[in-house]
């Protein structure tokens, strides 16, 4: 197995989009089979050796940078197997973790099926995806990661392989687990006792519910509890056309009226993407799109999976909807073919580019939310962030999934006092999103970043079941630690 300890090799692996500066490692493993993950855990205790697992580094909030413990990378993990359909509309595919979605995403069409998570970040290894539950636009009709993964082969951190199929393994009446492993031997624990929130995405802890699957527990888990080595992942037929569109507004309350129509259940149409873009978002993307209209107030992009024979009538349908809602229809992007969807998507990407490039600029980070609420309570979280950064005259953009009710406020400090304003606000926020019955966290998960937060949403007594769990799991504490439960919280908490 290749080791690397050179410090040009092992840089990049101190680093993921979090902008998180604590990251030290002695050095970076590349295994390339199953076995060698395995041998590598197995000899943890003896080797005095802690591990944090490494994907592509574009996650967001520190959880691959290690804090002094060796690097596992997932590099060598990319083989990705072909589609194979079990129904008429329903496949298979094998993928290894260190696959790129975007490569996993194109072998799927190219046989004409469909894998729908995308989080808006396409260069993330597919494992990741798994051990984070990503979401990102399509979320809105498909839902997270978690609902298209049907198999997981993990290794424990004492070194046994676990393949898990969905439906397999699944919580007592009490809510308890118990497994039987050659390396581990008995172990039994019992799911958290914490309920979710009510929202429709979240990505906050460990997952629980009653009758739950234990593949569920992996899932999102933030690589805490097993590294991912391989998966199955569940494909449906890749729709036929897509209509993409970009519907500028230049009232707030027509923009959000046009949002909840969308989102009827009830309508003909059901987009499968929802975004959000506020005026400050536009101002940015205005520097390189000067057909952006400076009246807007917002803008709404959404996608509508649609037929060659539906496509007319969707359109008309989609176009009365707007008119009913005062849209700037002259002035809106429709795009109907594959040449103008990529032109509306690269649109989409570079509002965060803008915002990096204008970060670059300055001397300090953005403070940036992931909260999310039940869809009732949106306009209220939402305006608690408008007014709050009006107040203090801060850069701000506010973007994001306004279908799940999670949009992402990014604060752009100007120097170092709107920085400590921004971060004292940031609990305020989380405190506000909880008590509207939200989560900490709709997507990027916790990482290091968010984990001393995560006692706000749990309280002490759920940081205490993750970690006893965490503990059945991991005993001698070997694996990503750092992630999702403070260290604190593992060295008081016993089995
Ligand atoms: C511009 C931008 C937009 C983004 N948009 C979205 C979005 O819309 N939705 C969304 O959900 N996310 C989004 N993200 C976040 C990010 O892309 C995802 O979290 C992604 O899953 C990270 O993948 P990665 O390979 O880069 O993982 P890394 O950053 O390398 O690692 C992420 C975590 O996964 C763990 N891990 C990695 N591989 C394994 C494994 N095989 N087994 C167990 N644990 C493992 C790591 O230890 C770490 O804790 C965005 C990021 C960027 C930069």
């Amino acid at each position: 197995m290749i080791y690397k300890d050179d410090q040009s090799s092992i840089q990049g692996f101190l680093e993921d989009t979090s902008n998180l500066k604590i990251g030290k490692t002695p050095g970076v493993f590349f295994p390339e089979t199953v076995t060698e993950i395995a041998e590598l855990l197995k000899g943890a205790i003896k080797e005095h050796r802690r591990f944090t697992i490494a994907g592509n580094g574009t996650g967001t909030t520190g959880g691959r940078i290690p804090l002094g413990d060796y690097v596992i990378s997932m590099q060598k993990f990319d083989r990705i197997g072909q589609p194979i359909p079990y129904a008429i509309d329903k496949a298979s595919m094998t993928v290894q973790s260190g696959a790129l979605l975007d490569t996993v995403q194109k072998k799927a069409e190219q046989s004409g099926w469909f894998y729908p998570p995308d989080p808006t970040e396409k260069l993330c290894f597919i494992g990741s995806t798994i051990a984070n539950n990503s979401s990102g636009a399509r979320s809105f009709k498909y839902g997270a990661t978690r609902k298209h993964i049907s198999r997981i082969l993990i290794v424990l951190p004492q070194g046994d392989v676990l393949n898990l199929s969905r439906g397999s393994c699944m919580a007592d009446k009490n809510g308890s687990f118990r497994l039987n492993l050659p390396l581990a031997g008995e172990i039994a624990f019992q799911r958290a006792q914490y309920s979710m929130p009510e929202t429709s995405k979240h990505n906050a802890g460990y997952f629980s519910e009653e009758g739950m699957d234990l593949i569920d527990l992996f899932i999102g888990s933030e690589g805490t509890l097993g590294i991912i080595a391989e998966a199955d992942l569940m494909l449906i037929p890749l729709p036929k056309n897509v209509i993409s569109s970009l519907v500028y507004f230049r009232d707030f309350d027509d923009l959000f009226r046009f949002n909840l129509l969308l989102k009827d259940r009830k309508h003909a149409l059901l987009p499968r993407a929802i975004e959000f873009f506020d005026k400050n978002s536009l101002t940015f993307l205005a520097e390189k799109y000067a057909k952006v209209p400076a009246e807007s107030e917002g803008a709404i992009f959404f996608e509508q999976e649609t037929t060659v024979e539906r496509e007319e009538n969707d359109l008309d349908k989609l176009f009365e909807e707007m008119e009913a809602c005062n849209a700037m229809i002259d002035q809106s992007w429709m795009a109907l073919d594959g040449n103008d969807r990529a032109k509306l998507r690269e649109f989409r990407h570079a509002l965060p580019l803008l915002v990096n490039d204008w970060l670059s600029k300055q001397q300090e980070s953005k403070i940036s939310t992931d909260m999310a609420v039940p869809e009732g309570r949106f306009l209220e979280l939402f305006d608690f962030y408008k007014s709050a950064c009006e107040k203090l005259s801060f850069v701000y953009i506010i973007f994001g999934h306004i279908g799940n009710a999670h949009v992402h406020l990014n604060i752009l400090p100007r120097n170092r006092e709107e920085f400590l304003q921004a971060k004292s606000l940031y609990r305020k926020f989380i405190g506000k999103a909880l008590a509207l019955g939200g989560t900490l966290s709709a997507e990027h998960g916790i990482g290091k970043l968010k984990a001393e937060y995560l006692v706000e949403m749990y309280h002490e007594s759920g940081i205490r079941e993750m970690a006893r769990i965490k503990k059945c799991l991991d005993p001698f504490l070997v694996l990503n630690i750092g992630n999702i439960i403070p260290a604190a919280y593992l060295e008081t908490e016993t089995q």
